[in-house]
């Protein structure tokens, strides 16, 4: 035909910005994939957002749109019970400061007296580019502030363009059916999603992330970096509106929310990430996943990253020093590189001492047992948890108990006559007590220091959702309490971090609850479902790798019932795909299967690992089942090798052929299968993505990889 199509881009991803009203001032930012320009306006800022994968001219912004929505600022503040209007004055631009990577407006309030400023950053790499609001009380008396959303924005639907929206689940306690969520938008498209710091049964929460794709070339993305509660709005105007998503990513929901503010306080919204990509959620995970690694996660400092490790948990509350050093011993011989301490060290739940019966010596000749054998040495503390131990007469700096009156105030629920805890959970403190917080710090670190942890587990609830108490940082709100208490936890652990650089931080909060953006700025891995079987860990692994690089990704795996090498292969290898926690007692082991796991371990360490850390990684199935093959593809395109981890469920289909991805059509590449003996071979990249690459495997529930190397 000779038509020549208008790049997609030009009309999709013009976000804009501006109307014919005045405004004060334009900046912009920009990483490799996304370029933001912001207007600033007396009540708000409005963004225009770019793709950068368009020949669009960098900042430039059209005008003519009216109606675009804008991050609009709180135009009331709360003062003792009465309601005080606020006007904000941008500030001209050149009062601004602004740098390479951000972009700072500034507004202000004479009266009330408040600072206001609107932060835009951006790296260098691929990515979003990320938004907070900051407001700074220059009064002399404390002000609530209502909800201030952390980014709006609305965006064009091009016409004709057959949108879908996109977001993944938590974990959770064990994955859902569902996991990925995809739903075509029709003109009465609305989403409103929300995420808490413990995910809802159902519906379960999403990764606060969500994406509007178009099915032919790509799409945007907005998401939020909190783990408290947060909301992300997508809600279509009607047709004859302009077909317009107007989108609101921050705190809520929006109930009744206010946030107290003391003389000269910082308030920061939670930071929300807008940005562009080209290609399948795939393509999109690729880059994305890249910045969440070197923007969001806390530096890498171990070369083993990520580790091989050994829990205690397999034996559950049984753990002593007499096991430990066995476990430690074994651990070592079959290669794997940190034993961890899971639950059961401790006296009681709140009584963060060892217990002297199970650890005469403390814990610290394990930690240096473990050591002197060549591994790291992790440990679980459930430091939010409070239990009933006597143990506080003693020792306060280690021992928190409802029976300590003095502390009584730090707990965020009443009592019921006769409440107990469990073996490993209490009721949870509330981190928005400043003593709280203070005693949480101080009992980490002297527990880091004196057992040379390598590692940090928590477990249990971190953030409270709930708390009456009025002499807490938070109000009454549920929302401000996971604000205000999320907010203290984080800085526990980026005091924690930064005094012990080298120190690695695992969330686990019940497994698979906390995973979010938020959190993955404080820790290195994330325990992504509570659920050990193979079929759980493949699923939370499929769903939770879209967004999160696959190294932070940890699967625990349990014993597995099956008869032949195969399932126990299938076993392993279902959790070996990230992160990789064994939970298993390894004395139960034949000799045969201590061996084909020391083999395991060795391939993860010298071949599957460098892929894990850095190739680009491909859902090259549909969501495991159990029943049919399922797959996941590394590629590293720069090395030009990769692997399939294929898996066959309970299917009678011996043979399945996954179409791969990413490889050069016009390369070849020489293939080699783990296990079966004999079957080396070579194909063309043209091959291997259209006809796809075959795997054959005679038992169900079995698995194999094939490695690829580019000729
Ligand atoms: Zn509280």
């Amino acid at each position: 035909m000779g038509v020549r199509r208008v790049p997609l881009a030009l009309c999709f991803w013009v976000l804009l910005a501006a109307s014919c009203a005045p405004s004060r001032g334009f900046t912009g930012v920009h990483t490799q994939d996304t370029e933001v320009t912001v207007e600033a306006r007396d009540t708000g800022v409005r963004v225009a957002l770019l793709t950068t994968f368009s020949p669009m001219p960098a900042g430039k912004v059209l005008s003519g749109y009216a109606d675009y929505v804008q991050t609009r600022f709180i135009d009331h503040v709360r003062i003792g019970d009465k309601n005080v209007p606020v006007r904000w004055r941008v500030m001209p631009l050149e009062q601004s400061r602004e740098s390479e990577c951000a972009s700072v407006f500034r507004f202000t309030s004479d009266d009330p007296p408040l600072e206001l400023m609107s932060i835009w950053e951006a790296d260098d790499g691929p990515g979003p580019v990320e938004h907070h609001v900051r407001i700074i009380n220059r009064g002399s008396g404390a002000v609530l502030i209502p909800r201030q959303t952390s980014l709006a924005f609305s965006m064009p639907v091009p016409a004709g363009a057959k949108l879908e929206s996109w977001w993944v689940e938590k974990g959770g306690g064990t994955p859902t059916p569902v996991g990925v969520h995809r739903t075509s938008i029709a003109s009465d498209f609305s989403l409103e999603l929300k995420s808490g710091p413990l995910a809802a049964t159902e519906p379960r929460d999403p990764i606060p992330f969500v994406a509007v794709r178009d099915m032919r070339e790509g799409g945007w993305y907005a998401g939020i970096e909190f783990s408290g509660r947060v909301m992300m709005r997508l809600h279509a105007r009607p047709p004859a509106a302009g077909q317009m998503i107007d989108a609101d990513f921050g705190l809520g929901p929006r109930e009744d929310l206010y946030s107290r503010v003391e003389p000269g306080g910082i308030y920061d919204t939670p930071t929300a990430f807008v940005g562009c990509f080209k290609g399948d959620m795939d393509d999109c995970g690729n880059r994305f996943r890249k910045w969440v690694a070197s923007h969001l996660r806390p530096p890498v400092r171990d070369e083993h990253y990520p580790l091989l490790v050994n829990n205690s948990w397999g034996s559950g509350m049984a753990v002593d020093e007499k096991l430990a050093r066995s476990m430690i011993d074994q651990s070592a011989e079959l290669g794997l590189e940190m034993f961890h301490i899971d639950a059961g060290w401790f006296r009681a739940v709140g009584d963060w001492r060892p217990n002297p019966k199970k650890f005469p010596n403390g814990l610290r000749p394990v930690s240096e047992y473990a050591h002197q054998k060549g591994l790291k040495f992790g440990l679980w503390v459930g430091w939010t948890q409070v239990g009933s131990s006597p143990g506080f007469r003693e020792d306060p700096r280690r021992v928190v108990s409802t029976e300590d009156t003095s502390r009584r105030d730090w707990l965020s629920e009443s009592l019921t006559n006769g409440w107990k805890p469990g073996d490993f959970w209490g009721e949870t403190l509330c981190l928005a007590d400043a003593d709280a917080e203070r005693w949480c710090l101080d009992l980490l670190r002297s527990l880091v220091k004196e057992n040379q942890l390598d590692m940090l587990e928590h477990d249990q609830r971190m953030i409270v959702e709930n708390c009456p108490r009025t002499d807490h940082a938070h109000t009454s709100s549920r929302v401000d309490v996971a604000f205000r208490s999320g907010e203290a936890y984080y800085r526990i652990y980026d005091a924690l971090r930064k005094e012990n650089p080298n120190l690695l931080f695992e969330d686990c909060v019940n497994g698979g609850q906390m995973v979010d953006f938020g959190v993955i700025r404080r820790v290195h891995y994330i325990s992504i479902t509570d659920t050990y079987d193979p079929l759980s860990n493949r699923r939370a692994f499929y769903d939770a790798s879209y967004l999160i690089p696959p190294a932070m990704c940890e699967c625990y795996i349990a014993q597995h019932p099956g008869k032949t090498d195969a399932n126990f292969l299938y076993m392993l290898r279902s959790g070996m795909m990230g992160w990789c926690t064994i939970m298993l007692d390894t004395t139960q082991w034949t000799p045969r299967q201590h061996d084909l796991a020391k083999r395991q371990f060795e391939v993860y360490k010298t071949k599957l690992r460098p892929l894990i850390n850095r190739a680009d990684l491909y859902h090259v199935s549909e969501r495991p089942d159990g029943i049919r093959w399922d797959g996941i593809e590394y590629f590293d395109p720069q090395s030009g090798s990769g692997v399939l981890l294929a898996f066959r469920g309970k299917t009678d289909q011996p043979q399945h052929a996954f179409k791969l991805r990413g490889l050069d059509p016009n390369a070849t590449y020489e293939l080699s299968y783990e296990d079966a003996a004999g079957v080396p071979s070579a194909a063309s990249g043209q091959d291997l993505t259209a006809r796809g690459l075959a795997v054959r495997l005679a038992e169900a529930e079995s698995s194999e990889l094939v490695w690829f190397r580019r000729k």
